[in-house]
């Protein structure tokens, strides 16, 4: 009696409809977590300038294998990082070359220490008349020798 009445106690178990809204809710989480991948995915392939939509499409397909393939073949970096590099890049071969300097009036490439355009024969800058240094010329004084112009 005490077999049966155990093997009561594990079919009502097993037929308790807490299952079938537990096996609901497994189904909906599985759902969620295919559905974030394919977000994640779209999202990390725009940041790094790859076929978002593509790897997406992907993703939604082969999930798991999907991402696994998406990890190995994804541009290693993001594109924020390639243009701030270039920039830099760049910035380096600027501070290399002389920055380059343009006429106001001509738009040619003048020198920091022109005194006047080779070009258009604009003004660029005085020249001090104690040390003869090249200044701006909305200077007061020379920052060099300390003459007021
Ligand atoms: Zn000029
Ligand atoms: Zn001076």
């Amino acid at each position: 009696m005490d077999i049966l009445k155990y093997a009561n106690n594990v079919v009502a178990f097993f037929t308790n409809p807490i299952w079938k809204y537990l096996f609901y809710g497994i189904i909906f989480m599985l759902i969620v977590i295919w559905l974030s991948f394919v977000y994640w995915t779209f999202r990390d392939a725009k940041l790094r300038n790859a076929p978002a939509l593509f790897w997406a499409v992907i993703v939604f397909i082969f999930n798991y294998i999907g991402i696994i393939l998406y990890l190995i073949l994804r541009p290693p970096e993001y594109i924020d990082d390639v243009v701030e590099r270039e920039l830099e890049i760049k910035k380096t071969e600027l501070l290399l070359d002389g920055v380059s300097l343009k006429c106001p009036a001509c738009g040619k490439e003048i020198k920091e220490d022109f005194l006047i355009c080779p070009y258009c024969r604009k003004k660029l800058k005085n020249s001090c008349i104690n040390c003869g240094r090249p200044l701006n010329l909305d200077w007061k004084i020379c920052p060099y020798c300390k003459t007021p112009q």
